[in-house]
């Protein structure tokens, strides 16, 4: 495998990181922030304004350095010298990165500091070409607003030499570190994490506090990677599900819990679906965390659970959705469609998916009252949108 090298290419004007257009990360390399949003309020409004005319994009402040969650992949040079960062787009070449400007600053100088010590401990990064080396990711995720870091070392097996030793150089270096974790990935495969973890140091995971409320996230768990604009993303499904204190509420794709546990303090009762087993434990424990009661959690396909709460008639009268970019099956919005909330709350990060299932609620006796993009991800095309629909018939 080979370095994908620093050079700075030549397409690329303006541009204002030196791995521009080598990265698959930023679209928007050199492109004024104010720019970058009027790029998306015109893709949000092509691909949805036919359902009603969106709000102003919700921008942010300081756009940068936003990534909560930073992965780096490791490999090696030619002359055998540890590399980590990214792969080259559209290919398995390793970008070897110093310092994003999208990713969480204290995240990539970890990072560093891991390939730093590897000489010096033995440990060979992983060749995905020959299966041999030790080392293949490094993960970090930080608690915005709690200061908490973890670790997650991602291994071809489970035998960290001089395990203790490393732990407390990379402690040293990095005294704001809180928890460690060993994960194995002893598979062929572009998942970065393997099923098997143990904790090296602290508790295994991170927590973080959104909208007043204590979240514990597990290594696996999904959790937005934009901690401010999650904020303003949860005010606005808070605002747009109008909750009155009486309402039966379903939060589905729930991940960690936090719509539902947020929607909590102002609904009668929330049902919570989700299909990662991980996701569903931090959820529950994140009720018990923040003494939270009127939540039930379930761990299944969403689709399959709301065919059977359709099935008995189950009480339901505002339902957050917020799937994958796949967007939804037409099996979850009939059932939906068939309890009959009064009000659908659709978080989306694919707005192509969302034009897709938003035609299917607006024949089924839903229209679409609102539509408001947020960004989460500056520097890159996404763009996240929260949708009202309400039941017309
Ligand atoms: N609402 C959460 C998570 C949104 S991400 C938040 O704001 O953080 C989408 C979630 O859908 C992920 O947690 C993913 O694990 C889950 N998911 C994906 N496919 C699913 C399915 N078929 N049924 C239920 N959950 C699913």
């Amino acid at each position: 495998m080979q370095e994908a090298g620093n050079k700075k290419p030549k397409d690329i004007k303006n541009r204002i990181c030196p791995y521009a257009g080598k990265c698959g990360g930023c679209d928007y390399q050199g492109v004024d922030y104010s720019e970058q949003l009027k790029k998306k309020q015109k893709l949000v409004q092509s691909l949805l304004g036919e359902f009603g005319k969106p709000e102003p994009i919700i921008g942010m402040k300081q756009e940068k350095n936003y990534r909560n969650k930073v992965h780096a992949v490791f490999d090696h040079d030619k002359k055998g010298n540890a590399i980590c960062g990214v792969y080259e787009k559209k290919s398995h070449r390793v970008v070897n990165i110093e310092q994003c400007m999208i990713e969480d600053e204290k995240a990539d100088a970890i990072i560093l500091s891991v390939k730093s010590l590897l000489k010096s401990f033995k440990i060979k990064t992983f060749d995905e070409d020959t299966g041999y080396g030790l080392l293949r990711h490094v993960l970090v995720r930080t608690g915005h607003a709690t200061g908490q870091i973890l670790v997650v070392l991602v291994l071809s097996s489970p035998v960290l030499p001089s395990k203790n030793n490393f732990v407390k150089a990379l402690l040293k270096l990095h005294p704001e570190i809180t928890s460690i974790v060993l994960n194995v990935n002893d598979r062929r495969t572009s998942m970065v994490l393997g099923d098997k973890e143990s904790v090296l140091y602290g508790k295994g995971y991170i927590e973080d506090v959104l909208c007043g409320l204590r979240f514990h996230i597990s290594p696996k768990s999904f959790y937005q990677v934009n901690p401010v604009q999650t904020e303003v993303l949860y005010r606005k499904a808070m605002e747009y599900a109008g909750l009155t204190g009486k309402e039966c509420v379903v939060d589905a794709y729930s991940g960690i819990g936090t719509i539902g546990l947020i929607a909590a303090g102002s609904a009668a009762k929330v049902i919570s679906v989700e299909l990662n087993k991980d996701a569903v434990r931090d959820a529950i424990s994140n009720a018990r965390i923040n003494s939270i009661k009127n939540v039930q959690f379930y761990q299944k396909d969403a689709s399959d659970f709301l065919v059977e709460m359709a099935g008995q008639n189950a009480a339901c009268d505002v339902v957050f959705m917020d799937p994958p970019r796949a967007g939804s099956t037409e099996t979850f919005m009939s059932s939906v469609v068939s309890l009959a909330p009064k009000r659908i709350v659709y978080v989306s990060c694919d707005p192509q998916t969302l034009a897709r299932d938003l035609k299917f609620f607006t024949k089924k006796g839903y229209a679409v009252k609102k539509i408001c993009p947020v960004d989460m991800f500056p520097f890159t095309e996404k763009v996240e949108v929260i949708t009202l629909l309400q039941r017309v018939k």
